[in-house]
């Protein structure tokens, strides 16, 4: 259905962000309409099925312990989990890493792999312990500096630090230079500690589905893409929407193209590599993690996490590396990973993403203003934090700012809105 030549309010993207923006208005009764180029919602959280597989665009999972999965009906999303650890190859041989609240029966081979010995494996439980128990604002008070100095400073070792921080980070962080904020690893770290990782059963593309099916059909106009953005109106190539508040909830470049003041970001980019397997080789659902001199950052068996990524049984692998690769490249580092004969992996697909989420660098710019004046609001990860997280407390900060507008109470454009993540 085309736009409407009026509406209360425009949102300008269906990702997290803007579906968290939407939602809240529209259970507020506002008059809200959401316009997105794409033909279909969730933005980054897209899942496609490729011979009977499901294959999200790019490895991603969505963790517990993020405050804003108070936001999602969990048990809809039916997930299938991974176990929060690692497994990480020293000499070939594979040790794993678990966290022994969750599988106590692993404590004994956490203890023995080899991060450095007892004191160091100390240090990483009290980093632990403080990431996940201390306040949010003691954590965002705390002196910042890089990641990789944070967790120097915190004592866990070069050698926990080469063969399981780094790797384990890359993989979320999207770099591996671990030079993200330490208040953006203390936040992640949070999470893992205080939540678990899993899999929705229809892929996670269901994540954005589940808030885009909160709002009624008639106010979601897929296919739309919008060409220009001024105080009042939402131009597109089919034509032009007026509204009183306008939200631009796009990709961090986008945002900055429609809008002057806003900043673009240096985007994180992944490759990954699909593979099928005749059956998966692990006893448990763990991430894999690459080696210190490989392309590899992790390499995942999905499918035992979710078995309903899989068709028949067979095991669906997602192999990740942050400089774009070729299958070949990888397909012998992906088997000596996975313990498995090259000749073994069926290659199923390959996907670059380039945009997939913008920096933390320090200065965490974090909870960045989102109401721009003359009814422009603007929302996204690139605002909060480069996450599902962050996408989704954008959209809560930025509905409550446009409801305060719409009231007349208004809030100063620049000024924090009163709603914290
Ligand atoms: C491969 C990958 C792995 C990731 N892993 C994780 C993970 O494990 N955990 C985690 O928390 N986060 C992860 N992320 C990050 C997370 O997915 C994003 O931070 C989040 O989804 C961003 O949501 P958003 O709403 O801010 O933006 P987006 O999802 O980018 O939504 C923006 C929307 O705007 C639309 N749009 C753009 N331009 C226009 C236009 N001109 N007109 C109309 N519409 C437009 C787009 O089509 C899109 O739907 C990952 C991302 C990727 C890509």
């Amino acid at each position: 259905m085309s736009p409407p030549s009026r509406a209360e309010v425009v949102v300008v993207g269906a990702g997290l962000a803007g579906l968290s923006v939407a939602t809240r208005l529209a259970a507020a009764g506002r008059d809200v309409h959401v316009l997105d180029a794409a033909v279909h919602a969730g933005g980054r959280l897209s899942t496609a099925r490729v011979d009977g597989f499901l294959v999200d665009r790019g490895f991603q999972v969505l963790n517990t312990g993020y405050p804003r999965v108070a936001d999602l009906d969990l048990p809809a999303l039916d997930l299938g989990w991974f176990w929060t650890g690692a497994v990480f190859r020293v000499d070939g041989r594979a040790h794993r890493v678990v966290d022994p609240r969750q599988h106590p029966g692993a404590l004994p081979d956490t203890l023995r792999a080899p991060l450095g010995g007892p004191l160091r494996e100390a240090a990483l439980g009290a980093f632990s312990a403080r990431a996940g128990y201390a306040p949010v604002s003691r954590l965002l008070a705390a002196r910042e500096r890089t990641a990789a100095e944070a967790l120097r400073a915190a004592g866990v070792g070069e050698r926990a630090l080469e063969v399981f921080l780094r790797p384990f980070l890359a993989g979320v962080l999207l770099e591996d230079q671990l030079e993200t904020s330490s208040r953006y690893l203390d936040l992640v770290w949070r999470s893992f500690v205080r939540g678990r990782v899993g899999l929705p059963a229809a892929g996670m593309h269901a994540v954005g589905q589940q808030l885009a099916d909160r709002l009624p059909a008639d106010r979601l106009h897929l296919g739309v893409r919008v060409t220009g953005v001024e105080s009042g109106v939402v131009r597109t190539a089919s034509g032009t929407t007026t509204a009183p508040v306008v939200v631009v909830a796009t990709d961090p470049d986008t945002a900055a193209a429609l809008l002057p003041g806003v900043q673009g970001s240096a985007p994180r980019q992944v490759t990954t590599h699909l593979h099928v397997l005749p059956e998966s080789p692990w006893p448990d659902p763990l991430i894999v993690l690459g080696q210190p001199r490989g392309q590899l950052v992790n390499s995942v068996v999905v499918s035992d996490a979710q078995p309903a990524y899989s068709p028949d049984g067979r095991a669906l692998v997602a192999s990740s590396t942050l400089a774009p690769t070729r299958e070949a490249d990888v397909r012998a580092e992906v088997a000596g990973l996975h313990g498995v004969s090259p000749g073994d992996l069926d290659h199923l697909t390959s996907v670059t993403v380039t945009g997939a989420q913008p920096a933390a660098a320090p200065p965490l710019q974090h909870r960045r203003p989102v109401d721009l004046g003359d009814g422009v609001f603007v929302c996204g990860d690139h605002r909060d934090t480069p996450s599902i997280q962050g996408a989704m407390a954008s959209g809560r900060r930025t509905a409550h700012a446009v409801l305060a507008r719409l009231r007349g109470g208004g809030t100063s454009p620049g000024a924090p809105s009163p709603a914290r993540a």
